[in-house]
């Protein structure tokens, strides 16, 4: 079974690269193939050193030599896997790291396998017991492939993001094959021995970083063009870890060596201690999570901050709150997050003030203050237009905003500015890691965020401004039905002073005069009472009422002689009140069409109880009826407001009627009341 999953791996690791190079010619797949060929030579060998114990020492006299090769080859590799290759590219460091690695090869060319390892019971015991040349031997070997780690995390780091997706999972995949072989010649270090019993666990590395390199390049495609630039850093996450773990594991062979084998335990026990302890301040302590996330970033990506996944965790933080204050919040806990600062507080352009108002503090104690418009801070924020680090520029203010800021231990104060307009300022507060250093970068990406702050801002202020219109636009309305009501109230008013100047002294007329003065009252009265508590729909008052009476009621209000009524009493389900107000309606509308010439009122009942109100004035205009007679606002006359005929429409529907008009033009105008029986 063993046997069976050997040969798998083996198989894939010579035949996929040449598979690659078939369908590639380029230097890297050459590169690859020679690379993973070697790797596979070095198990084999291995494995037939295992097999036959009896010439074990030909075998691993050959596996020297492909260890040996190891370092250049893979070198080689991890210099033009995944790069635009060009050979004048590559540094004099590089090249002579490259001759240097063929070092071990010629160690082995000069020594026989002898002085390098013997294995007295390597027939019951697969362990090789290293002399001190073999001891250099590996630790050489281990360098080198450190160096070709350290080679395809600079790929990786160079590469832009788009292409970064791409190579990702292939150059980790190298990068775990080469990793592979350090772990196990780091058993060198510890013990002075190597234990070639491990052979199905080294394939099993092997094979994973292999297929890891074939998915990524089936998936993903195998084009070489990262480039790599001349002025690479030499911080290195890879070397630095690789350092530390040979470093660390060439002390626990030491302590082996003077303490005895329980050392190993203690030590293993102790650091996987330390590791746990570790691991639990990492997920505790905010800061140093940002400062392991900067050192990442900085390292593989040569920047402090990937914009597409800030700018997606913003944007997603901004959409996903459910009210203002929750938006607020996201927006401050955003930008602590972001920066690595303690708390933060927006402040506000006011609507009808210029000045900032304070709409939301996170972690900072929050204060009543405000900066006013043409305080030093908002003037030179205003005039600036960037973000400002307190730390690094002079701080300027007047007392009470330094005050502030020193209270809360403001660091950066950021302006969101949409257009030229200024519409709030972000405080943050200070850095967790007081030593963290923020430069242009992180000013970059704090402006880039607030100008989409901006956006949302002048959204939201934007919808209260329609939010405001709209208030005032039914406002405008309510106001326009009350005048309606009032104007048509004051008429019979009108009408009465003017008779009384002449009818005064008359019994008869001052009793009509206080009957009509009680009627305006109480009329008046029911428009104040509808006014104070306006329903959305007001309920009718239904009671029996008489059509002929109310309708000779309401011609009450109308100068003498003008009405003419005929038909007979006709009682329905109405509300008389507002019934009137249609008729009153009709009546004006009738009125001062005819200029003032009699009109006719006919009451009956037909298949429906009906008014109809006939005037023989001009007709209705041809402009009102193209716009809609019914449609408010729409009026002919220089003191109308166009509510009449919209409210009487309003009245009869409610009372499950129709409101009807029949119009010849220049010869008078019918509108038609049918009410339910
Ligand atoms: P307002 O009387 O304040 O103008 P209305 O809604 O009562 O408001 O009437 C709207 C318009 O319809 C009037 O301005 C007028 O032009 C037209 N109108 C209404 N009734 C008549 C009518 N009987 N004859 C001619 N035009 C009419």
């Amino acid at each position: 079974m063993a046997d069976i999953f050997h040969i798998t791996v083996l198989v894939l690791l010579t035949v996929y690269p040449a598979y690659r190079l078939f369908r590639n010619r380029s230097v890297s797949s050459a590169a690859m193939l020679v690379a993973f060929w070697c790797s596979a030579l070095v198990l084999g060998l291995d494995g037939q050193a295992v097999r036959s114990p009896e010439a074990f020492l030909l075998w691993k006299g050959a596996g020297l030599y492909a260890e040996a090769l190891l370092c250049p080859v893979w070198i080689a590799f991890s210099l033009c896997y995944a790069r635009r290759f060009s050979l004048r590219e590559i540094s004099i460091t590089q090249r002579a790291a490259f001759v240097l690695s063929f070092i071990p090869a010629a160690i082995v060319a000069v020594y026989p396998v002898r002085a390098f390892l013997f294995a007295p019971d390597f027939a019951y015991e697969k362990v090789l017991f290293l002399e001190p040349l073999a001891f250099f031997f590996y630790l050489q070997i281990m360098l080198f492939l450190a160096i070709a780690l350290f080679n395809l995390e600079a790929t990786i780091a160079n590469a832009s993001h788009g292409v970064r997706w791409k190579v990702k999972f292939a150059v980790v995949g190298a990068g775990a094959m080469a990793m592979s072989f350090i772990l196990y010649f780091s058993q060198s270090l510890l013990f002075r021995s190597l234990d070639m019993g491990f052979m199905t666990v080294r394939l099993g590395a092997l094979a994973f970083g292999a297929l890891l390199v074939a998915y990524s390049e089936v998936e993903r495609g195998a084009e070489e063009r990262i480039v790599i630039s001349r002025s690479l850093t030499y911080r290195s996450f890879v070397l630095l870890l690789a350092a530390l773990f040979l470093v660390g594991v060439g002390i626990m062979g030491e302590g082996m060596k003077l303490f005895g084998k329980s050392f190993n335990q203690y030590m293993l026990t102790g650091m996987g201690f330390a590791a746990c302890v570790a691991l639990v301040l990492l997920v505790l302590s905010e800061g140093l999570r940002r400062k392991l996330r900067v050192l990442v970033q900085r390292n593989f990506y040569g920047e402090k901050y990937d914009y597409r996944v800030e700018w997606d965790a913003f944007t997603e933080r901004i959409s996903s709150a459910r009210s203002r204050d929750e938006l607020f919040k996201n927006i401050l806990i955003a930008f602590c997050e972001t920066f690595g600062v303690v708390g933060g507080a927006v402040f506000m352009r006011g609507r009808h003030s210029r000045n900032f108002l304070p709409v939301c503090f996170h972690e900072m104690d929050s204060a009543e203050t405000l900066f006013c418009s043409d305080g030093k801070l908002a003037v030179r924020m205003a005039q600036e237009r960037a973000v400002l680090d307190l730390r690094r520029e002079g701080t300027d203010f007047d007392a009470g905003e330094a005050r502030f800021l020193k209270d809360v231990e403001a660091r950066f104060i950021i302006p969101a500015c949409a257009g030229d307009q200024m519409l709030a300022l972000i405080v943050l507060g200070r850095p967790i890691n007081m030593a963290e250093q923020y430069d242009e970068e992180d000013m970059a990406l704090m402006g880039a965020l607030s100008r989409q702050v901006a956006v949302v801002f002048k959204n939201l202020r934007l919808g209260d401004e329609l939010a405001e219109a709209r208030d005032m636009e039914a406002f405008g309305k309510v106001a326009a039905f009350l005048l309606h009501d009032l104007k048509n109230q004051v008429y019979p008013l009108g009408l009465l002073t003017e008779n009384a100047r002449e009818y005064i002294n008359e019994p008869e007329f001052q009793k009509d005069m206080l009957d009509s003065l009680e009627g305006v009252v109480a009329r008046m009265k029911a428009l104040i009472r509808q006014l104070t508590h306006i329903p959305a729909n007001p309920a009718l008052d239904m009671r029996p009422v008489d059509l002929m009476e109310l309708a000779r009621d309401t011609a009450e209000s109308m100068p003498e002689n003008t009405v003419r009524f005929f038909g007979e009493p006709v009682i329905v389900q109405a509300d008389a009140e507002e019934m009137r107000k249609v008729l009153l309606n009709l009546y004006l509308n009738a009125f001062e069409a005819g200029t003032g010439a009699p009109f006719d009122v006919h009451v009956g009942c037909e298949t429906q109880p009906y008014v109809k109100v006939v005037d023989y004035g001009r007709g209705i205009d041809e402009s009102v009826l193209r716009d809609g007679l019914f449609v408010p606002f729409r009026t002919t006359k220089e003191k109308g407001l166009g509510i009449g005929l919209y409210q009487s429409k309003q009245i009869v529907e409610a009372h499950g009627g129709t409101l009807n008009v029949t119009n010849v033009a220049g010869k008078g105008a019918t509108f038609w009341v049918n009410l339910p029986r």
